[in-house]
């Protein structure tokens, strides 16, 4: 069965092509406006609404829902149509409502630190799987107004690009998003940053950068054998100049690998010539990667000498760790008969 999030208006209008206009008008600001389950959408008469409920299903069932941090953090798994499983995180802020969305079942990228990565590659989710956890996360956030959407749950949005780039376009024209406060979080697909810069979506672009010379990035993050940095610094030098936004850098600090003074020189260097922002995240611990994150003490520390430097930085809080839900802490893994199985951290590495 099709997701009611899968049909874009024109498609809807097709679908109703045999009733009046304004049918289409009322399913599609159900739909995106109100963010209504297709059964609730009590304005269209009845029996087209038994019609449509016949037609169309979510494509996502719960299987888990977790909160951490005072309810504020919630983390739900769902299991897709196929068996395929993902995982969605809402945060609750003073000032924002962000929800962190996955691209993909698994990923293939695998980046040693990261629990997505350590787990592998399912598929690419269709852009109303993506769209879905979106709007399920509009309601669950109610009454407070869902203001971001961030690609950093499991998957790399780049390499599920015509879906990204969809469900972009989509969130900002049907559900009139910012395109500001929409990320996209990418471990460094050089070509797709460029054609994303060239859409005309005045999106966030956060880059895994980690380290700053390709050696270390390389152990870290397997792409940058095939875009290493300097191609990275290209793609990232497009971006400005195309889209006239900063990029900014995220680095998850793990000791003694690339929290060294050496390290911090050439994050410098780097950040200081393309003007980027550079978020500092404090290594989340992950069951298949037993180095420890820095110290709080030396992250500070890092966070201070990049600011001697004139970098704009800032720390990311590690909000859901205890349930699994922080940044590379999302895998969600089903055996034959589809039970799930949350991979947890072995132990917190504070
Ligand atoms: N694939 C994309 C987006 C999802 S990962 C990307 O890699 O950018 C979201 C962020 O979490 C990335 O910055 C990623 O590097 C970071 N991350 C992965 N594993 C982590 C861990 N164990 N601790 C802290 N951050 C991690
Ligand atoms: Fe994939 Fe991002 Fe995890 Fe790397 S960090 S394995 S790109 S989800």
């Amino acid at each position: 069965m099709t997701s009611p999030y899968e049909f874009t208006k024109e498609q809807w209008g097709s679908r109703l092509s045999e009733h009046p206009r304004f049918r289409t008008d009322q399913v599609w600001r159900g739909l995106w406006n109100e963010a209504r389950e297709l059964s609730d959408i009590t304005s269209i008469p009845r029996s087209l609404r038994e019609e449509l409920v016949e037609e169309f299903a979510s494509s996502l069932s719960i299987v888990s829902h977790v909160e951490s941090d005072g309810g504020s953090t919630s983390k739900w798994a769902f299991l897709l149509p196929d068996g395929a499983t993902v995982e969605t995180v809402l945060m609750l802020y003073e000032d924002r409502a962000t929800v962190c969305v996955s691209s993909q079942a698994g990923c293939a990228m695998g980046c040693t630190f990261c629990a997505t990565g350590q787990a592998g590659f399912t598929r690419h989710l269709s852009p109303g799987e993506v769209l879905e956890q979106v709007m399920f996360a509009v309601r669950a956030a109610a009454p407070r107004r869902l203001s971001n959407v961030v690609f950093m749950g499991m998957g790399e949005p780049l390499a599920n690009y015509s879906v990204t780039s969809a469900v972009l376009r989509r969130l900002h024209q049907d559900r009139g998003m910012s395109a500001r406060h929409l990320t996209v979080s990418t471990v460094g697909v050089a070509p797709a940053i460029e054609r994303l810069a060239r859409e005309g979506l005045p999106v966030t672009l956060a880059v895994s950068l980690h380290a700053a010379n390709d050696e270390t990035r390389s152990e870290l993050v397997p792409l940058n054998r095939r875009y290493p940095i300097a191609r990275l610094r290209e793609a990232c030098q497009y971006w400005i100049e195309t889209t006239g936004r900063r990029v900014s850098f995220e680095w998850a600090l793990i000791d003694g690998v690339n929290d060294t003074d050496r390290a911090l020189g050439e994050l410098s260097a780097l950040a200081w010539d393309l003007k980027a922002h550079v978020n500092l995240i404090p290594l989340n611990p992950t069951p298949g990667y037993l180095v420890r994150g820095s110290s709080k003490e030396r992250v500070r520390e890092f966070r201070d000498g990049l600011r001697e430097s004139g970098i704009a930085v800032s720390i990311r809080d590690t909000r859901g760790r205890s349930i699994a839900a922080a940044c590379g802490q999302l895998a969600y893994v089903t055996d034959g008969r589809r039970r799930a199985v949350s991979l947890r951290p072995r132990a917190e590495s504070r």
